[in-house]
């Protein structure tokens, strides 16, 4: 027996069959051409489902981008990336279509789950996951469960304010944490600083090179970091913090970077009990989560 997982994304799409333990049994992606709007997507959603459907599937989950309710599975919120997104209520067109169980839940909060099932958080019950990317995503998991809200939408940390007046954000607000703190925010630092365009990794291979140029820029990028981290901590206490996103596979490095910043911020007995633990499950998170969120419905 099986799960169909999709993971819909700004700019792909990864999908695949994932086993009632966890494995993920085949995957593959397509882009998402996100602007082309929701009817395209929604035929790509089928056409995944298609040719993937047989007598061992038992329902479909679903990760996206955007905000959304997963307790009735509907987008409800978000950027316009995807037009005609906001207001589809996905779970109730796939089950009238398919006749099978579906879910449909936030990508960070499907990261969160799929690490806590298969990942960097597997026994943890009180934790953050926090993907650094364009922006920054957030997914808070008290006693095993995700803290959705009334809305069904907290844990956008991205758009917390860190500076008063500052940067313009694309949600129409100035001075997100997102600003300052995600991968597009260290590109731009890099670039106010030096003048060059360099990509996340280049600017992570200057610094192992021992630039020190790019070495503070680093430091002051992971220094907001640690601010709205540090905010975090202090109203969760959590024990653990996974971090996600393309920087994560700087690994140790930069969880020792972020440790360092965040002791200067934080008080001993919230660190004491504190591990930082970079995502292990990488592009596999959301298929997982999506899954483990199906298999509990069916339960
Ligand atoms: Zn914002």
């Amino acid at each position: 027996m099986s799960v169909i997982a999709i993971d819909i994304g700004g700019t792909e799409i990864k999908y695949g069959l994932v086993s009632l333990r966890g494995e993920v049994i085949f995957s593959s992606s397509l882009l998402t051409e996100a602007s082309k709007g929701v009817e395209q997507l929604l035929e790509k959603i089928y056409k995944i489902v298609e040719e993937l459907k047989n007598e061992k599937v038992l329902g479909i989950a679903v990760s996206a981008t955007g905000q959304i309710d997963g307790t009735i599975g509907k987008v409800v919120g978000g950027t316009n990336l995807i037009p005609g997104w906001i207001g589809t209520n996905l779970v109730e067109i796939l089950e009238e279509r398919y006749k099978i169980p579906a879910v449909l839940e936030n990508d960070v909060n499907c990261a969160a789950l799929g690490e806590m099932w298969m990942g960097a958080a597997k026994g943890k019950e009180n934790f953050l996951c926090l993907t650094i990317g364009t922006g920054i995503g957030g997914g808070i998991v008290l006693n095993g469960e995700l803290l959705r809200g009334e809305n069904s939408v907290a844990a956008e940390f991205g758009h917390i304010q860190i500076v008063k007046n500052g940067i313009q954000c694309g949600c129409g607000k100035k001075g997100c944490y997102q600003g300052y703190a995600s991968t597009t925010a260290l590109l731009r630092l890099a670039k106010e600083k030096t003048g060059k365009k360099l990509n996340g990794k280049e600017i992570f291979d200057e610094v192992h090179k021992n630039s020190m140029e790019y070495k503070e820029i680093v430091d002051e990028w992971a220094d907001y970091f640690t601010d709205g981290l540090a905010t975090l901590v202090y109203i969760f206490n959590p024990s653990l913090i996974v971090i996600g996103g393309g920087v994560s596979k700087q690994g140790e490095f930069l969880k020792n970077i972020f440790e360092k910043s965040l002791e200067k911020k934080v008080m001993k007995n919230y660190l004491d009990i504190l591990e930082i633990k970079m995502a292990e499950r990488g592009n596999d998170a959301g298929m997982l989560g999506a899954t483990y969120l199906l298999l509990k419905k069916i339960k």
